[in-house]
């Protein structure tokens, strides 16, 4: 009986495209077709390309960040997205400045220390803020010194932990010390901070990333310093008084008008329900942002642009969002969630991982949902990219997840993600045009396929 059911359905649709009744495409022939597509006509390296040589620094506010808009609402019109707009959204505006300069004042007055600025820092005084070094790992040691801290700069120096597989993991056990790092000892008097960079690598090179005070307390000037100077600074604290001078001018300007960009592939029968895929447009001014998060908006615009490009057009709504201002503010993510959170979004897919080779994804479903997405994703097994396991979905995505919609994430191979993470090492260099290319062939998989379902 089938073959008839089969046949009839082919006769009554040709010529006048997809209709209720056309015959389920199997989920495996969609996923190779789109891998057979993406690796022999893949765009994906050279859309990057274009992304960080119009906006190489791409910070919430900044004239980079306001190209970058520009460039990605062309961008998806170019792939052939339909309803492409900005939502606007006021974003706060921090500037490095001019000058960061790390100093040894004792033992021996020495060379300069390779610190950055950390993303919301205040400056030191224009002649800098010259201090004595304390050293800890933990919150517990800076608050059994207590008051001996007081006027000095604390430098925090907990490593990430190498023995976790997860780096990810590893980077969520070492960042409240930047987060936190500068409340923490501003509540004890210190007059700075320093954060050992977030990397398994020691080398020379700082990382940056957000950072906040307690509004209690005096906002402190925090930067990050090498893995290398961490260590030097704490082998010379541990023989004896160290002197530091720490240079920096950064600013935070009135907030500025900027936007998230949105675009659809507008669902055949439900076009209401909406499967979200997006990842973040900003980046810090550092690097190019090629991996955090210059691979994640491509991998939506590659995945969106492949699906156009190869006529899948699914039941419901792909919406693509580069979203603003993840790095340091999430306001895009929250003006989101206000204008669009109480429509119907059947899941939301965020890549914030890097371009790295793609294993699968995470998600945050549970029981016989997650069986289910298991199944969907399992197609991807034979290119090596099927693995569904349990994990969040990202921060741009996750006020929808607090309404209950399913996320996920892109999972890919993250052993070198922090070698290169907000700092001068993330370049377009740093990327692999294959892997990167195969990333957007697993999104577009997926999104397809949720949107299918
Ligand atoms: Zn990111």
């Amino acid at each position: 009986m089938r073959w008839l059911v089969l046949i009839s359905c082919a006769l009554l649709t040709t010529g006048c495209g997809l209709r209720r009744s056309d015959p389920p495409v199997p989920r495996s022939a969609t996923a190779q077709r789109l891998v057979e597509l993406g690796l022999a006509d893949g765009r994906a390296y050279e859309l990057l390309r274009e992304l960080v040589t119009a906006a190489p620094h791409r910070l919430s506010g900044s004239a980079g960040a306001a190209r970058a808009v520009e460039w990605g609402k062309a961008a998806m019109e170019r792939a052939g997205l339909s309803n492409v707009r900005l939502q606007e959204v006021m974003v706060p505006c921090w500037e490095r400045g001019e000058v960061t300069e790390l100093m040894l004042v004792e033992p021996a007055p020495g060379g300069p220390l390779a610190v950055t600025a950390l993303g919301g820092s205040v400056a030191t005084k224009d002649t800098g803020l010259e201090a004595a070094l304390v050293v800890v790992r933990h919150e517990s040691e800076l608050d059994k010194l207590g008051p001996a801290v007081a006027g000095k700069i604390v430098l925090f120096n907990r490593p990430m932990p190498r023995a976790l597989r997860n780096t990810f993991a590893a980077y969520g056990n070492a960042v409240p010390q930047r987060v936190e790092g500068a409340a923490l000892a501003a509540r004890h008097g210190a007059a700075g901070v320093l954060v050992r960079s977030m990397t398994t690598l020691i080398d020379d090179v700082p990382h940056t990333g957000g950072m906040r005070y307690d509004p209690a307390f005096p906002a402190i000037p925090a930067a990050a310093v090498s893995t290398q100077a961490a260590e030097r600074l704490a082998a010379l604290a541990a023989k004896g008084e160290v002197r530091l001078r720490l240079r920096l001018s950064c600013r935070t300007r009135p907030d500025v008008l900027s936007a998230n960009v949105i675009g659809e592939i507008e669902g055949r029968e439900q076009p209401g329900e909406i499967v979200l895929i997006g990842g973040h447009l900003d980046c810090w001014d550092v690097g190019q942002g090629a991996h955090d998060d210059g691979a994640g908006i491509i991998h939506c615009l590659e995945a969106a642009r492949l699906l156009v490009r190869g006529g899948l057009r699914p039941r419901r709504t792909i919406r693509v969002v580069f979203f603003m201002n993840e790095e340091n503010g999430l306001r895009g993510a929250e003006a989101y969630a206000r204008q669009h959170g109480g429509e119907p979004h059947a899941a939301a897919i965020e890549s914030d991982h890097g371009g790295f080779e793609p294993k699968g994804f995470t998600s945050n479903a549970k029981g016989g949902a997650f069986d289910r997405y298991k199944r969907i994703v399992s197609a991807l097994a034979p290119f090596e990219m099927g693995a569904l396991v349990a994990g969040g979905g990202g921060a741009d995505i996750q006020p929808l997840g607090m309404r209950g919609v399913p996320l996920f994430s892109l999972l890919p191979a993250w052993h070198r993600y922090f070698d290169y993470h907000h700092s001068e090492n993330d370049t377009i260099d740093a990327v692999n045009e294959r892997e990167l290319q195969m990333g957007a062939v697993a999104l577009a998989y997926l999104a397809w396929a949720l949107a299918e379902e």
